[in-house]
């Protein structure tokens, strides 16, 4: 791609309105924290929440939007099944969708990997070292090869999501877990990346090695140029002799 990638940033928006401890940390939301750490890394960005129309979501937003990003957590039930349906078939069409933390419940999310998406969680404030495994990836450009999250809630394995097509981190626990942290999946012509760290009470959204990876998710997970597959009764592709009906 020449320009830079169009991102639209979505947000449940309902903890940082309601908890006072949640506005602490992010006072305009968790959504704009995440948009101005791409907006800092050059990326153009645009800003979605539950409660606008549609949830922000209409065909026209999406059509402009090169990766979505996704942060929702007790609120998943309230996402309509048809905006649903339309950002699947987006990612499908090419569109890149970055998955963070508490989104792997989400509907969308669900509905691309075909599991529960279930995990074990500890919300206790305990440290995690984050491993780049994949230090070749163009996700993780940039890094040491490991780093900290001081204070997070914990994630651990089982994560029920089918095996990635590319595992890039990998998270340990003070309690002992482990959990697939950072995972590539493909779509039809759309790329997916799941990012565990990020909590509504804590500032992980600001800390500068999150906002490097969530910069190189995007370029990432933006769409390519790649050919469209027909879907459909197919003439030979090469002269051959063949019986075709
Ligand atoms: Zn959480």
């Amino acid at each position: 791609m020449t320009s830079p990638p169009t991102v639209t940033v979505w947000n449940e928006y309902r903890h940082e309105r309601d908890s006072d401890a949640v506005a602490e940390v992010y006072p305009n939301g968790i959504h704009t924290a995440v948009a101005d750490g791409l907006d800092e890394q050059g990326f153009e960005t645009r800003t979605a929440t539950l409660d606008d129309p549609e949830h922000g979501l209409t065909p026209e937003v999406l059509d402009e939007t090169d990766v979505l990003t996704w942060w929702g957590h007790r609120a998943h039930d309230e996402v309509r099944d048809d905006v649903v349906e339309r950002v699947c078939d987006r990612v499908r069409d090419g569109m890149g969708l970055l998955v963070l933390h508490s989104g792997h419940y989400s509907k969308p999310f669900k509905r691309l990997m075909g599991t529960s998406c279930a995990l074990k969680w500890r919300e206790s404030g305990e440290r995690e070292r984050v491993w780049a495994v994949e230090p070749g990836h163009p996700i993780a450009a940039g890094l040491d090869e490991s780093f900290v999250v001081p204070r997070a809630e914990m994630y651990g394995e089982r994560f029920d999501v089918p095996a990635p097509d590319d595992l890039v981190f990998v998270s340990w626990f003070e309690g002992g877990e482990v959990f697939r942290s950072g995972c590539c999946y493909t779509r039809g012509k759309g790329r997916i990346f799941y990012f565990r760290p990020g909590h509504e009470t804590y500032p992980i959204y600001y800390q500068e090695e999150i906002r490097r990876v969530l910069g190189n998710a995007v370029e990432w997970a933006a769409p390519t140029d790649g050919p469209t597959p027909r879907f459909e009764r197919s003439d030979p592709a090469e002269d051959v002799d063949v019986d075709v009906e």
